[in-house]
């Protein structure tokens, strides 16, 4: 039988104290008051510090994710939408994974290395390259490559790939059809 999950739930599992009585009382996993009840780790206090799962990059850096308690609280706006999907992360939050929703991709060619330098620059903004860096788990040096083209200089693409998703955006392709 499937456990009862926090809301219906009011008591913790583990110390059967009162679960989430204000919206400011964590519930894990729905089932538990605190880490210690749940038998895990204190979470990170830093964005920096916590894994990606719970943490998402606004404006150029990591910040954490919304957490949610239970499916309920997500609002039913984005819960209904078929482009959202959320996930129980290792820490017991329930957190919304992807959503197309208010965020339409805009499709912007590239004809150059320096258009990409360019690019990169832009939506870096105000973001230095340690934070994105960071965020991205790359070397700033290989951003300020990417930043900086040179002839002969070589470049890792899954650098690029990191940098582009950490800066909300990801590298495509025009085609022309081939004729035989
Ligand atoms: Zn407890
Ligand atoms: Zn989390």
């Amino acid at each position: 039988m499937a456990e009862t999950l926090f809301p219906k739930r009011q008591r913790c599992k583990a110390c059967r104290g009162s679960l989430g009585k204000t919206v400011n009382d964590p519930v894990l996993f729905g089932l538990y008051c605190s880490p210690k009840c749940a038998g895990i780790a204190n979470p990170a206090t830093r964005p920096e510090d916590a894994p990606r799962e719970c943490t998402t990059v606004r404006d150029g850096k990591k910040a954490f994710k919304r957490v949610y308690r239970s499916e309920g609280e997500i609002p039913d706006r984005l819960r209904e939408d078929p482009s959202t999907s959320w996930y129980t992360c290792a820490a017991g939050h329930i957190h919304i994974g992807h959503t197309r929703m208010g965020t339409p991709e805009t499709f912007r060619m590239l004809g150059s290395p320096e258009d990409l330098a360019d690019f990169l620059v832009k939506r870096r903004g105000k973001a230095t390259h340690a934070q994105v860096a960071k965020a991205a788990g790359v070397q700033p040096i290989r951003l300020k490559e990417l930043e900086n083209p040179k002839k002969g200089q070589r470049v890792d693409v899954h650098v690029l790939f990191a940098v582009m998703a950490v800066l909300g955006s990801r590298p495509g392709v025009a085609m022309k059809e081939l004729r035989a």
